[in-house]
């Protein structure tokens, strides 16, 4: 990664220069205006090559990283929570098995109570850190549904707010960002509570 020179915020200590492959999401077509001064400069796209269980499937290879380095709030015995890196709100969060699973079926009931109680207390956690109105949960199944990473089942958990599907996903597909996804994710992973209440 050469030179840093021409990026806006060479000299500032900040954010370090992140590669989208190593993060957790699915690319939807909408850009990110990143509002706060600092940038973190987010490269290329986070589409796994195919359905293989492994390095391949950001779902798989997020969990093998530290916290910071692959944005993950908390970790569970069967599942994890991580921030989305295409988040429709602040606060978008993904709950994800450990195991390589395309379909909500595939889960083994253990996986599904954990999966179910991480979803639970990150609602805890958003509402405490960040105040939501409301959230969406949800599960797209197959590509067919939306999903971007259709191989590797992820929960989506976005917070509401009055007022903030506003007139820039319509008209710019742009959608506003108010925090970093690195400094949400420092702020939820702290209020978690501890030691965790789940998988056991
Ligand atoms: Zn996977």
């Amino acid at each position: 990664m050469a030179d840093d020179r021409h990026r806006p915020d060479a000299g500032v200590t900040g954010p370090e220069l992140v590669d989208a492959r190593d993060l957790a999401g699915e690319p939807d077509g909408f850009q990110r205006l990143w509002t706060p001064h600092r940038m973190a400069y987010i490269g290329g796209e986070n589409k796994p090559v195919d359905a293989a269980a492994g390095p391949g499937c950001p779902f798989c290879r997020i969990p093998t990283q530290d916290d910071e380095q692959g944005l993950v709030v908390a970790r569970g015995q069967r599942a994890y929570v991580v921030m989305n890196l295409y988040p429709y709100n602040p606060g978008h969060v993904l709950v994800c098995p450990y195991r390589h699973v395309p379909d909500y079926t595939d889960l083994t009931d253990d996986e599904l109570a954990e999966v179910g109680s991480l979803t639970q207390t990150a609602m805890r956690v958003l509402r405490a850190v960040m105040s939501p109105s409301g959230f969406n949960l949800g599960m797209n199944q197959g590509d067919v549904a939306g999903a971007g990473i259709a191989a590797h089942l992820h929960q989506h958990v976005v917070p509401r707010w009055d007022g903030d599907s506003n007139f820039l996903p319509v008209v710019g597909r742009s959608r506003a960002l108010p925090e970093l996804l690195a400094d949400t994710r420092a702020r939820l992973a702290a209020a978690w509570p501890q030691p965790s209440t789940t998988g056991r």
